[in-house]
């Protein structure tokens, strides 16, 4: 890979050269941090060329990126002069310039997908709003602005409250929960005040019991009956989840779904994904439905990730949409016959969908967050790797992010398998912690 500060003299929108690739498109891609690393590795493979916009000299995609430019996705002037050595502009992060996306569209650069898109997703109230026009099933939102139509709403929705910020969310960042009217003004403070841009949610409880609660309703073996009809009866009808499905649509409007997933968050962040996801028949088809119709009233081509609440009684609410390749699709890589990379490079480049179903029985993906600061906490990332190793179907991804913060997205490991069962176990032996003085 090549580093140069944004002149754009060298560079081709097509790569002239005879041999080329699947596609001799030049890629370009506003973002270079994991999604952008993981999106390279699979252009590599089909010897297609991505340059990337990052501002960080040692962006997570910059090892492997055919080019990388020094300067930032938010800025109309480096986004400008970038487009002109793509053949095609896409992103790995929705928070970039899409007013200028929107003039260059104008100006005949094919950005996919489109800069409305961006624009909608980027500021979460819009594309609440925008969603609801469109009749998707949606958690109650409302927009606020001062202190007292914050309460208002606090009186409507009940407690807790979910606050947000309308824009620049990432990892839950962006999210509060006030728990009683008189936590308010503390929440919304906390979120940097009304100037910034807030809208409240309605709760949505939705819990994971499924699998605790069967482990212990089992050690009970007078009702190993009761528990069996439970398990296939009610049980994943009354308790809710969250849900995510990656929808690709091609240039030419055909439409490809991922499995649907479930997905565990943690602290607001996405912690663990499981494919495919444990609830019913019926269930996955709504999710399916509701997504694909999301994506139905958006422009443009490429993978999308739909995020999604199951709730208690079986409702199917959509939570907000990634016009990009997700969290939740880490585990294509391994376990499905399309990456959601690849897919997302053919459906930009107008190549025929690849096949997105899973060519193992079961996946599980564990995000490797940040433990501790510096060195300590690439200490544990490290130990975690080196057990990783040792599990069968285990799959390392360290995306190589020059500073070690907690709770930040350091590396992810699949395990693919035979079940959903021997999949979990694998997950819980490289979680054990080793208790002090077991040695
Ligand atoms: P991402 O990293 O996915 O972009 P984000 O910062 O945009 O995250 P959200 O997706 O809005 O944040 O919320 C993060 C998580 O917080 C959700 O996945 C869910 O677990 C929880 N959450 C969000 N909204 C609600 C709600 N209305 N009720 C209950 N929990 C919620
Ligand atoms: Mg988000
Ligand atoms: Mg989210």
């Amino acid at each position: 890979s090549s580093q140069d500060h944004g002149d754009g003299s060298s560079s081709e929108r097509h790569d002239g050269s005879a041999k080329g690739g699947v596609s001799n498109t030049v890629v370009g891609v506003l973002g270079g941090g994991q999604l952008g690393r993981m999106l390279c590795q699979a252009a590599s493979q089909m010897a297609v060329k991505v340059v990337i916009l990052d501002p960080l000299e040692s962006c997570p995609a910059s090892g492997l990126a055919y080019q990388h430019v020094v300067g930032s996705f938010d800025d109309g002037d480096a986004v400008r002069e970038f487009a002109k050595r793509c053949g095609v502009l896409t992103v790995e992060i929705e928070h970039v310039d899409a007013v200028t996306l929107e003039k260059l569209e104008l100006q005949g650069i094919d950005c996919q997908p489109k800069a409305s898109t961006i624009r909608i997703i980027q500021d979460k109230y819009l594309q609440k709003v925008h969603f609801s026009q469109q009749g998707i099933p949606l958690p109650d939102f409302m927009e606020i602005d001062n202190l007292a139509n914050t309460e208002k709403a606090g009186e409507l929705f009940g407690y807790p409250l979910m606050i947000k910020s309308k824009r620049l969310a990432y990892d839950g960042r962006g999210n509060a929960v006030a728990h009683t009217k008189a936590e308010l003004p503390s929440v919304v403070a906390a979120l940097g005040g009304f100037d910034h841009g807030l809208y409240v949610e309605r709760w949505t409880p939705f819990v994971k019991l499924i699998l605790d609660l069967s482990v212990v309703l089992y050690s009970f073996e007078f009702a190993g009956a009761i528990i069996c009809f439970l398990r296939q009866s009610t049980l994943s009808d009354f308790l809710g989840a969250e849900l995510s499905v990656i929808v690709a649509r091609a240039r030419d409007n055909s439409v490809s779904c991922f499995p649907v997933v479930e997905t565990i968050h943690k602290n607001n962040i996405c912690h663990i994904v499981e494919s495919p996801a444990d609830v019913p028949n019926k269930i996955k088809k709504l999710a399916v439905d509701i997504a694909q119709k999301a994506v139905k009233s958006l422009e443009g081509a490429g993978v999308f990730a739909v995020e999604l609440f199951l709730t208690k009684d079986g409702q199917v609410l959509l939570n907000e949409v990634a016009p990009r390749p997700h969290n939740s699709g880490h585990h294509t890589i391994e376990s499905c016959y399309t990456s959601q990379y690849e897919q997302h490079l053919r459906a930009i480049l107008g190549l025929p969908l690849g096949d997105p179903s899973m060519k193992t029985p079961a996946a599980i993906m564990y995000n490797i967050l940040g433990e501790d600061e510096g060195e300590a906490g690439f200490h544990l990332a490290h130990q975690l790797m080196g057990k990783a190793l040792k599990i069968p179907g285990a799959n390392i991804h360290w995306y190589d992010k020059p500073e070690m913060r907690k709770l930040r997205k350091m590396g992810h490991i699949t395990i693919v398998g035979p079940s959903k069962n021997v999949v979990k176990e694998r997950l819980d032996s490289l979680l054990e912690r080793e208790t002090p003085g077991s040695h």
